[in-house]
């Protein structure tokens, strides 16, 4: 059996080493970027942390996987008849079993000026682009800007609210004497963190508020231009907005109606059956499937599991099992040392909510990567580059 799988995140990487463990046949691993982004931790990549923590070498994860072959392409079209996935390159891969989990993608919401003015940090190069631009301002202009606006308040906006607090602080003390740091969080929902219980929204805002963030609730953004940001009216003046909301499901699926039905709500994910297939022998997987709780990395790892169950159960023959979805935990690091944690309506805060994420955070490497490698890249964290 040839499983193609295409998208080297959380769901590809963990699909393709589940199918190698089962021993199902080979597997081709196809991804347009050579290696693994982690996002969870790219808030804190992109406020002075170690950049190891958030980019791993797609060939170093598979390195004792002989089995699996990881090919730089992206993919394009898929033909469902003649079980075909066609690259860039022009190269077709003949498969058996596809899986797709090629993530979501970045929407604006038609925001005026958003996709020009502003920063991001979902992929790489934006957040260089950010860092940049921060240490352009501190170490070469020496001077911080009037205002950083991060807009939304979903997980990654908080936590890169509450980082960005103590990475410019801590540069202000490395490189400049004087200098306010305003950090406004802007939300155009009625809370913080909407998607999450009403204790974490109170606990995340009453902790970001004493590190000196500025929270905005119920204050949409209407249009940004190089100097100013307009919230509800309001002139802001920044050259220093970071997007942080909006995903929209990834446009390839789109461009293939015969294969692939979207529903017609929220990022609009594929619809799977109870097995996570699309259509005959594709299976959807990660974020791009239309299950509850997609959109957080202990779904994509889940779903990635049961697709390496499923196939083994198809080669042998055995009766297949649905896919069951318990609600994940959650976890918002915010400022250096303390994080909130809530499991099945438990919750820690503090120091140890922060111990209970990092150990999350090393579960999910542990999931990808053996024993020295998931502890280097681990302990990163720790690793500040502020030059
Ligand atoms: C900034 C940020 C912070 C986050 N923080 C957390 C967190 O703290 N906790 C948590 O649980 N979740 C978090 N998430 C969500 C989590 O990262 C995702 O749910 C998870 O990564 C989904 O995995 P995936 O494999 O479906 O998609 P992804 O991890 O996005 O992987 C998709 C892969 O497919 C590749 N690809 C795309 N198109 C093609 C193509 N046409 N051909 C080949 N390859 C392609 C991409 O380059 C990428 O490597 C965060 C997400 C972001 C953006």
């Amino acid at each position: 059996m040839h499983t193609v799988i295409v998208g080297g995140g959380f769901a590809g990487i963990t699909a393709a080493l589940e199918i190698s463990k089962r021993q199902l046949g080979k597997i081709t691993l196809i991804s347009d970027q050579p290696y693994f982004l982690h996002h969870a931790t790219l808030y804190a990549t992109a406020t002075g942390r170690s950049v190891n923590e958030s980019v791993i070498s797609l060939q170093d994860i598979f390195a004792d996987h002989h089995d699996v072959t990881v090919v730089e392409d992206t993919v394009v079209d898929i033909d469902g008849e003649k079980h075909l996935a066609i690259g860039s390159s022009k190269q077709k891969y003949a498969y058996d079993n596809l899986v797709v989990a090629i993530g979501v993608v970045t929407t604006y919401f038609g925001i005026n000026g958003m996709a020009d003015h502003s920063f991001g940090i979902k992929t790489l190069k934006e957040v260089n682009a950010f860092k940049e631009h921060i240490k352009g301002e501190v170490l070469a202009d020496k001077h911080f800007d009037k205002n950083y606006v991060v807009i939304g308040a979903g997980p990654t906006g908080v936590e890169l609210a509450g980082a960005l607090q103590s990475y410019l602080h801590e540069l202000k003390d490395r490189y400049l004497t004087k200098g306010t740091v305003k950090i406004t969080l802007v939300e155009a929902a009625p809370k913080i963190l909407p998607r999450s219980s009403n204790t974490a929204s109170a606990k995340v805002q009453k902790r970001l508020e004493k590190l000196g963030v500025k929270v905005l609730v119920n204050h949409k953004v209407e249009s940004i231009d190089d100097e100013n940001i307009i919230i509800e009216g309001k002139k802001v003046p920044t050259k220093t907005a970071i997007w942080t909301s909006g995903v929209a499901n990834h446009p390839f699926f789109a461009t293939k109606p015969e294969l692939f039905t979207l529903l017609d709500r929220g990022p609009m994910p594929v619809i799977v059956d109870d097995h996570m297939q699309a259509f005959k022998d594709i299976y959807v997987i990660g974020d791009n499937a239309a299950v509850p709780n997609a959109g957080v990395a202990w779904t994509a790892i889940r779903s990635a599991r049961f697709i390496a169950d499923h196939l083994a159960r198809k080669i042998t023959q055995r009766p297949f099992k649905k896919y069951r979805y318990p609600k994940p935990s959650e976890s918002f690091p915010i400022g250096d040392g303390w994080a909130y944690t809530e499991w099945r309506n438990i919750y820690a805060t503090g120091r140890t909510g922060y111990v209970l994420r990092r150990l999350t955070e090393l579960k999910n490497y542990r999931a990808l990567l053996p024993y020295d490698q998931a502890i280097a890249a681990w302990r990163s964290h720790s690793v500040r580059e502020t030059e």
